[in-house]
């Protein structure tokens, strides 16, 4: 073992060119360890960030971003990794919250030497992180990480693991309307209700899939009219226009895109009752909670609605079983309406609720 330095400070290297840098700042001091590692013979430069234990090792996918600089990824670890603990904790899993970042071009930069020297950096921390596909990363490259750790989940059916996540997390956002609907209304049933759909992707696709079933009236759109199209052809939905999917008047807008679609510039636009979501981050701030509120729209917290992917991953721990995993799904049902109760009882927001519900849980079993 040598000694050497890397932009965090003093690194030790754990393996033949592999150097490992602890991470202290002001901003990780809510965190239990982060890690700089960097690898000379790949070039790989990767954060891992472990938010928290208290409920078990922690989960969290690994994302591949050609980020500007080390700062920029280590603040988008830190808020990811900390998400995670929220997701994992209101979902009743037995696992904390972790992520890591890879930084790098998804679509030039990898191999399978960067990604098993990804994952001995994995492996070096002994199974506190177990780690799972994110943005930038594929099920091929999960393989290759679990050459050098069994410390991996969301690897395809051939190896054990339980491969895309995608419908369950779908299953999870259905779920989650019919808690919605049950709140406001006392019936669950979507039958005739008309539900707009933002992204015409995977988590979206096989939502629209459940809810045709049920008769609801689906409005989709996607930037890329093609996917759209085929979407809609399959399930007999509207297209509009990306410009428009937002305030259209529907009963509930399901945004299945991307985060921060509700701000400023979006809030007074929105025709719609309900938000209920698989995309991370839909809020872009925890104050549109509120101005939702005050509009009467009920907001579904994002990480409660799409919590189905984690907790299938979760279930590879220890013998995949898609049953297990489709119930604990299914129960996404009822932790939201205790969050929506919770909310009405406390005169929160629902995300507010949610975060509240997440530290007293943590600060209980943490006595
Ligand atoms: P995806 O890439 O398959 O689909 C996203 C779709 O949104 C794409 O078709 C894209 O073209 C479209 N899109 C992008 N910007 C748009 C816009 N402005 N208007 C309309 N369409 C737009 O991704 P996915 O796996 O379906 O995930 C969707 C969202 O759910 C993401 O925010 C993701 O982080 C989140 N999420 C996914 C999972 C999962 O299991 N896949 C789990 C939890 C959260």
């Amino acid at each position: 073992m040598s000694d050497a330095f890397t932009p965090f400070g003093k690194a030790t290297e754990i393996s033949s060119g592999l150097l490992y840098t602890p991470v202290h700042t002001p901003a990780t001091a809510a965190h239990e360890q982060v890690v700089y590692f960097k690898d000379e013979k790949t070039s790989l430069q990767a954060i891992i960030a472990i938010h928290d234990t208290t409920f078990g090792p922690s989960l969290g996918g690994a994302r591949m971003w050609p980020y500007p600089n080390l700062e920029a990824a280590l603040d988008d670890v830190l808020r990811l990794s900390k998400g995670m603990t929220y997701k994992a904790a209101i979902s009743g899993l037995n696992q904390g919250g972790g992520k890591a970042v890879i930084i790098g071009d998804s679509r030039t930069d990898k191999s399978e030497e960067l990604f098993r020297a990804f994952g001995r950096c994995v492996d070096f921390l002994a199974g506190q992180y177990i780690t799972a596909e994110d943005v930038g990363m594929d099920e091929e490259n999960m393989a290759w990480v679990h050459q050098e750790t069994p410390h991996v989940t969301g690897l395809p059916k051939h190896l054990g693991g339980s491969g895309d996540p995608s419908p369950f997390t779908a299953l999870g956002v259905y779920v989650s309307m019919k808690a919605s609907m049950q709140y406001a209304t006392g019936q669950d049933s979507l039958e005739g209700k008309k539900i707009a759909i933002q992204g015409a992707g995977h988590v979206a696709s096989y939502l629209a899939k459940h809810l045709q079933k049920e008769g609801a009236i689906l409005y989709i759109s996607d930037i890329y009219p093609e996917k759209a199209e085929q979407l809609a052809a399959e399930v007999g939905a509207e297209i509009l226009a990306p410009e428009h999917i937002l305030s259209h008047r529907v009963d509930i807008l399901s945004p299945c895109a991307l985060g921060g679609v509700i701000n400023d510039e979006t809030l007074d636009r929105l025709a719609c009752d309900f938000i209920v979501g698989g995309a991370n981050n839909i809020l872009r701030e925890e104050v549109h909670g509120q101005r939702l509120k005050e509009r009467s729209i009920l907001y579904a917290p994002d990480y409660v609605v799409n919590a189905g992917g984690i907790i299938n991953i979760s279930n590879e721990i220890g013998g995949y079983n898609p049953e297990r995993a489709t119930e604990q799904t299914r129960e996404i049902y009822h932790t939201l309406l205790e969050v929506f109760y919770y909310a009405k009882t406390h005169n929160l927001t629902p995300n507010l609720a949610s975060n509240q519900l997440v530290e007293q849980r943590l600060a209980n079993a943490q006595k």
